[in-house]
């Protein structure tokens, strides 16, 4: 069984995660998207929601299991028993630091392979950042997050939607 992980802040969980999620899920046999709750990092959603909204989004994948972790994802993966980390290349500017992390990560276990997908153009700008940033200030994220997920970010800013979307 070839079990893969996902690793992620996914807050909140942006269109360009969900088209690595299901590219993602073809490739290995079992993929765990496993969201990082990292106390150190101020998140907009918590951890059980960022769960939730993942679950909710990726219901119709058979193969996609959402989880949290702590600490280091090389010890999540003993645990889960997987060897594959996937992880999703924007431009070069992502290149640099996922090239150490895979490094760090295999010198940890040489077991542990790092696979990158490299995004879909149409979601090669997106960022839970700049989904967040738009938000705030009433921009459209329409186009940026899965439909069942715009009211609940415009609702962290008590915002509703812009009208007419
Ligand atoms: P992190 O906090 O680790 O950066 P993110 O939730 O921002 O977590 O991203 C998780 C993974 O998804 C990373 O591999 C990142 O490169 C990838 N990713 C983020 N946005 C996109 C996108 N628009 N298209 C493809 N991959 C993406």
């Amino acid at each position: 069984m070839k079990r893969g992980i996902y690793p992620g802040s996914f807050d909140p969980v942006t269109k360009g995660h969900v088209d690595v999620i299901e590219r993602a899920a073809r490739i290995v046999d079992e993929l765990y998207v496993g969201v990082l709750n990292n106390s150190a990092k101020n998140s907009l959603f918590s951890i059980n929601e960022r769960v939730s909204m993942i679950e909710e989004i990726t219901a119709h994948i058979g193969n996609v299991r959402v989880s949290s972790f702590n600490g280091l994802l090389v010890d999540y993966m003993e645990e889960i028993d997987a060897r594959i980390i996937v992880r999703g290349l924007r431009a070069i500017s992502d290149f640099e630091y996922e090239l150490q992390i895979a490094q760090t990560n295999s010198r940890v276990n040489p077991n542990v392979e790092t696979i990158f997908l490299t995004t879909n153009l149409k979601y090669s700008y997106l960022s839970s950042t700049i989904v967040k940033e738009f938000a705030s200030y009433g921009g459209d994220i329409s186009h940026f997050v899965p439909e069942q997920l715009v009211d609940r970010i415009y609702a962290k800013y008590g915002r509703t939607a812009p009208q007419g979307k």
